[in-house]
């Protein structure tokens, strides 16, 4: 099992999270974190982090966000140079990008 970060993250990475994860399992990238599953040892404690309630176990991820454990798994081997474990800044409207769905499609994928 591993714990899954998904789509009320995107355009908002608080990043209070990775601040918390004991085992460095958090990436990072433009606008949105990943857990590498093969480091995440199932303990919890990044889920009451994150304001928005991105975060869940495997098997309980929301059925029409399902296809995240997969992006969590392949952007977290991308991103294997950008761990992240403490907090930053959020990104600038945070707090406005929290409120929106559907954002599935401004996920960025490459830093340059
Ligand atoms: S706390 Fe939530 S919104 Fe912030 S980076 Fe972590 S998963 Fe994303
Ligand atoms: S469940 Fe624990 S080990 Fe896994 S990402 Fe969250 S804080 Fe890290």
């Amino acid at each position: 099992m591993a714990y899954i970060v998904t789509e009320p993250c995107i355009n908002c990475k608080y990043t209070n999270c990775a601040a918390v994860c004991p085992v460095d399992a958090f990436r990072e990238g433009p606008n949105f974190l990943t857990i590498d599953p093969i480091d995440c040892i199932d303990c919890d404690a990044c889920v009451p982090e994150c304001p928005v309630e991105a975060i869940f176990p495997d098997d309980e991820v929301p059925e029409e966000w399902e296809h995240y454990i997969e992006l969590n798994d392949r952007l977290a081997e991308k991103w294997d140079e950008y761990l992240i474990n403490e907090t930053k800044d959020p990104l600038p409207d945070a707090d406005d990008w929290a409120e929106k769905d559907e954002k599935f499609e401004l996920l960025k994928e490459d830093w340059d």
